[in-house]
């Protein structure tokens, strides 16, 4: 768990944004930033944000619901979610555990996710949810 990113104090309830500031998501963060993570999937590989996980009720979308757009592929487990405007991803609900959402650390105010030191990067080319048949 983290609770200090740079000069950035993790808050119990953090705002994070996208890059227009059309979507604000309110995080619940009581243990700070939980497991924060790379993934070589096919979807993060591109994008390349640090992601780290929060159960489904630990988000609450502030303003922007009709800004964010939903995007699934394959098994469509996951749900995808960016800014329609500037296309920003936010969060996407987790295909290995769909009672956690993941979020996009660096839309977090005030937080430089290149900041956090030794961030691991998930083995997402051999995903769990294809590992377990
Ligand atoms: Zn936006």
């Amino acid at each position: 768990m983290i609770k200090q990113v740079g000069p950035t104090t993790i808050n119990e309830h953090h705002l994070a944004s996208c890059h227009c500031g059309a979507v604000v998501l309110r995080l619940h963060l009581p243990d700070g930033i939980v497991n924060p993570r790379r993934c070589d999937c096919s979807i993060c590989r591109r994008k390349g944000a640090i992601v780290a996980s929060v159960p489904l009720s630990g988000i609450e979308i502030v303003q922007g619901h009709d800004k964010l757009r939903l995007y699934e592929f394959n098994t469509k487990t996951a749900k995808h979610y960016f800014c329609s405007v500037c296309g920003i991803y936010t969060h996407h609900q987790r295909r290995s555990n769909p009672n956690e959402y993941g979020y996009n650390v660096g839309c977090l105010d005030g937080v430089n996710p290149f900041d956090i030191q030794d961030v691991p990067t998930n083995d997402g080319v051999n995903h769990p949810a294809d590992r377990v048949r």
